[in-house]
């Protein structure tokens, strides 16, 4: 019947219609009694089966903690691999352990009630831990891709999300995301006005939109000037380019309903150079991938959260 025997004896143990003990059967009486025999057996196979996954739940924490070292010693690279402080919500997680588990039963027939997932089973699931976070990493890739315009995707997901033109914002607190801080679910959708800042500016400052990554804008290290607060009479904000989205955000009001346009002037030669240097305080954003921890700071301090994992 393709159960395991431990299942059976259950089944026949438990009893059901038309099982009789100590009589070898007819084809006619086996035909008859078999489809009973079955869903019993399956029953228990069931009942087995919900335990454990229920165990397995309980002890997540282990799982966590296994993904964990798992993710600490390989490198992401391009791909959207989910967190540790985030498998557990992952769904594959949930069915990855629900086919473990059905494809061991043999190994959890038996056991006493009180008995923990058996690490064999952790450990097959472990051996899926790449599997799981390639595909979460491509699905995550899809999604994003579909919240971008037909009109601005470049052949690959990976190609469009890459450029410095592809940016979200998220609907909550109207921060803005692009890659690769893009593996967390939230509730993003596209920054309509945020890609057409950036598309202005990187166009002013003689490069292409269409294949300047966000990378690639980093290392450029553009400045620029607001005309729009200069003409103002404002004191003329001058901003790195990838803050210029934010600068149209905060002193200009600028969000996906109020379109205000905003005027730029790339800064060049001496100005440029005096900018730089008098920037060079600048501090960073930091996110630790192994516990979701983000700060403002300087390098020391993000050595010393790491000695503290
Ligand atoms: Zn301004
Ligand atoms: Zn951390």
């Amino acid at each position: 019947m393709g159960f395991a025997k431990g299942f059976v004896d259950l089944a026949i143990f438990g009893g059901f219609p038309g099982l009789r003990l100590s009589k070898r059967l007819t084809d006619k009486e086996w035909a008859a009694m078999e489809q009973h025999a079955v869903e019993a057996a399956r029953r228990h196979e069931q009942l087995c089966l919900d335990r454990f996954l229920r165990k397995a739940k309980e002890s997540k924490e282990c799982i966590i903690s296994k993904y964990r070292s798992w993710y600490e010693c390989r490198d992401p690279g391009n791909e959207f691999w989910p967190p540790p402080f985030d498998i557990w919500t992952i769904p594959a997680i949930e069915d990855s352990l629900v086919e473990v588990l059905k494809s061991n039963l043999h190994h959890l027939q038996g056991l006493p009630h009180w008995s923990s997932v058996p690490d064999i089973i952790l450990d097959s699931l472990v051996h899926r831990f790449e599997d799981i976070a390639n595909n979460h990493s491509m699905s995550s890739k899809m999604g994003r891709l579909e919240l971008v315009p037909e009109e601005l995707r470049l052949p690959s997901a990976r190609e469009t999300l890459e450029l410095a033109r592809t940016l979200f914002v998220r609907l909550s607190d109207s921060s803005i995301i692009r890659y690769p801080r893009l593996t967390d679910q939230s509730d993003w959708c596209w920054n309509e006005l945020g890609s057409t800042v950036m598309s202005d500016i990187i166009i002013l400052a003689g490069h292409d939109p269409n294949t300047m990554t966000f990378a690639q804008l980093l290392e450029e290290d553009i400045w620029v000037e607001c005309l729009t607060c200069a003409q103002a009479d404002q004191e003329g904000k001058v901003v790195q380019a990838v803050e210029a989205v934010m600068h149209c955000h905060i002193d200009h009001g600028a969000d996906a309903t109020n379109k205000q346009s905003v005027e730029w002037r790339i800064l060049e030669g001496l100005e440029l150079v005096l900018t730089r240097v008098l920037n060079t305080r600048i501090k960073k954003w930091w996110k630790c991938l192994l516990c979701g921890y983000e700060s403002v700071d300087n390098e020391n301090s993000v050595l010393r959260h790491i000695s503290w994992q």
